[in-house]
């Protein structure tokens, strides 16, 4: 029934009108020569100019100003066909008012299509400025997140600045950072931070983070990468390992997990000390943004590691003899205090050494003291090269100490035994002259000759009298 619309059947209702005044005056017509009932006549005129005007109004409504035109001119036409014939002024009269009644009619069209052109406009201009508020809104909302960001961002990089002026160990520090790292950048699959050791040539993996199951980090040393960024000083992001020439296609293509990378070296006056990275099995995870980001992590992660490095540093000094790199007397009896503790604890045993180098003075006022001094460093090198394990301290002039947890007596003999023998066989030589270097050594242990921790360092210097006095380059056993 879509046909049916308001505008077919206005239609329809105007060319009935029509139909219907055609006929009504041609009705009218047939009664001209006969002698009528002034009321019928009346009626049917009635009639007639009802249909006129449903003729028009039809017309009107379902074609607007053509339509109406059309049937008025189909109606005026008819109205003085008969005005005509019957030469009746009055139609005539009929059509002058009919004239002025479609001349208002048009004014107020007229009017009313003004009306509404205004107000489509009117109405347009507010779309328009509703679309702008729109678009302008939507940009405030986006440069509104895109401050937040930053500003969560910066906040939590200055939060992780306070978190990493919270420790001073370089082990802790370095997991720190690798951790917040990948916090900041979970794009990635793992985190690691690098120091360049003291050739430059390579770095070791100081800490590293796998952050997705699939990561795998079998290195020990710094890559490519790595070293790129040592040797130009620069940040570095790869996108696609296995497409980038400024690397050897062949050594980067046979990394499988490393595909894509970003990489902030941290700098400390203008040269490259390390370097903090992360690393991502497909291709293109990072952003320029991302880099940027890790920069920023780098730079804090840069101070917060060294000033601990620094820290270690002054703390080794504090307790390393600055001569031979061993530890002092002080470091040791803390070591011992915490050694003998255990050992009352557990019941394991705990041996200590005391070695004195034989004759040194001779040593000094033949060759002099530089000399001398070389030949304490050689002495502990042997030392700490035989006792990787225990704690080797120099306890006071050419007399070290040795503190070995868990060692019985007869292990600590055999190991005195040891080091006596290859200090014996060590080729020290000064201007082509081999110097002999010898040492005697005094072994004491806990439980077997005291329980108490003194006594126990006191046993072993007896002991190593002892050996003096039988003849020195011995070992001799306390109690023995
Ligand atoms: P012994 O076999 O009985 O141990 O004889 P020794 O000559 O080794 O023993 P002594 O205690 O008489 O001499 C130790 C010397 O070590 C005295 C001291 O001048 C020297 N000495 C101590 N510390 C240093 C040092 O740091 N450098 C040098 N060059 N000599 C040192
Ligand atoms: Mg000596
Ligand atoms: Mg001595």
């Amino acid at each position: 029934m879509g046909f049916l619309t308001q505008r077919t059947m206005s239609l329809g209702a105007a060319i009935a009108g029509s139909a219907f005044l055609i006929y009504s005056i041609f009705n009218q017509l047939s009664f001209l020569e006969t002698t009528v009932v002034p009321e019928v006549y009346l009626r049917r005129t009635a009639l007639a100019l009802g249909a006129f005007f449903f003729c028009l109004l039809g017309g009107w409504r379902g074609a607007r100003l053509g339509g109406g035109a059309v049937f008025s001119g189909v109606a005026s036409v008819m109205v003085l066909f008969v005005s005509v014939i019957s030469g009746s002024a009055v139609t005539g009269w009929f059509l002058v008012q009919y004239a002025a009644f479609c001349f208002f009619l048009y004014r107020m069209d007229q009017y009313y299509e003004n009306q509404i052109a205004a107000h489509q406009v009117d109405s347009e201009k507010y779309h328009n400025e509703k679309n702008d508020l729109e678009n302008s809104y939507k940009l405030k909302g986006e440069a509104i997140s895109i401050f937040f960001e930053k500003y969560s961002t910066y906040y939590n990089l200055r939060k992780l600045a306070e978190e990493l002026a919270t420790t001073l160990s370089v082990t802790e520090l370095s997991k720190m950072v690798v951790q917040k790292t990948s916090d900041f950048i979970p794009r990635g699959d793992s985190g690691i931070i690098s120091l360049v050791d003291k050739s430059g040539e390579k770095l070791s993996i100081l800490a590293s983070k796998q952050i997705k199951p699939r990561a795998r980090i079998s290195a020990k040393e710094g890559d490519v990468f790595d070293l790129w960024a040592v040797r130009n000083r620069k940040r570095l992001i790869v996108s696609d390992s296995h497409q980038d020439f400024r690397f050897d296609l062949k050594e980067t293509m046979r990394n499988e997990s490393v595909r894509s990378l970003i990489l902030a070296p941290l700098l400390h006056e203008g040269e490259v000390i390390g370097t903090l990275r992360m690393n991502s099995r497909d291709a293109g995870s990072f952003s320029n943004d991302d880099l940027r980001l890790l920069d920023a992590i780098g730079a804090l992660a840069y101070s917060a590691v060294s000033n601990a490095m620094l820290y270690e540093k002054t703390e080794e000094l504090a307790i390393r003899d600055s001569l031979t790199g061993m530890f002092l007397r002080r470091y040791f009896f803390d070591r011992l205090k915490g050694e003998h503790r255990r050992a009352l604890l557990t019941g394991r045993p705990l041996s200590v050494l005391m070695c004195d180098i034989d004759l040194f003075k001779e040593c000094n006022d033949r060759f002099g003291h530089g000399v001398g001094d070389m030949m304490l460093v050689r002495f502990a090198k042997i030392l700490s090269e035989g006792f990787e394990t225990g704690v080797v301290a120099r306890y006071g002039g050419e007399e070290f100490s040795v503190l070995l947890p868990e060692t019985s007596k007869e292990e600590a003999a055999k190991m005195a035994e040891r080091l006596r023998d290859r200090v014996e066989n060590n080729d020290f030589s000064i201007r082509r002259e081999r110097i002999r270097m010898t040492v005697s050594v005094g072994v004491a242990n806990f439980p077997d000759d005291s329980l108490d921790m003194q006594s126990l360092v006191q046993k072993s210097d007896e002991a190593l009298y002892q050996a003096k006095r039988t003849g020195r380059n011995r070992v001799c056993l306390s109690g023995a």
